[in-house]
Order: structure tokens, then sequence, then C-alpha cells
């Protein structure tokens, strides 16, 4: 069976730099206070790729993370 990967960002580590912004301009938003999160619809993939790989790299306080779930 293939995974499914799944978006996470961790509203008590995320510090709202927004560096995963700039590897998934289409994926991720911004809430009120700054803090990003990952809208419901748009959390799965069927792949991994570079882009999600980048944004959970880059994250300097390891808010984004791509889990991947059976
Ligand atoms: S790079 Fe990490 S800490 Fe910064 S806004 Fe994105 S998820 Fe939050």
């Amino acid at each position: 069976m293939s995974a499914i990967y799944r978006i996470r960002i961790d509203s008590r580590r995320c510090q709202g730099h927004a560096r995963c912004l700039a590897f998934l301009p289409d994926t991720v938003d911004f809430d009120d206070e700054g803090y990003a999160y990952v809208p419901e619809e748009k959390s799965c993939r069927a792949e991994m790729t570079d882009a999600l790989r980048q944004a959970a790299a880059n994250c300097p306080e390891r808010a984004f993370q791509v889990v991947a779930e059976e």
C-alpha cells in the first residue's frame, strides 16, 4: 500500500517567519496572528516532493512536518 503524506504545522512551535511559504505558496496560509497553517483540503499529498522536503528542512522551528500515513 502506498503512503499518503500529510502536512502538519505545530502551532506551538511556529514563529511565523514564512520560510515554508516560499516553497509552497499555494498550500500554506497564515492566520490573523501571522502563524502558518495548511487548510485541511490541502494537507494531503499522494507523493513526497522536493517542495515538501524543502519546506520541512527550512523551517527553523521544526514546526513544519510531513508525516507519512499508511
Ligand atoms: S517556516 Fe516554520 S516556523 Fe516559519 S512560518 Fe513556516 S511553519 Fe512557521
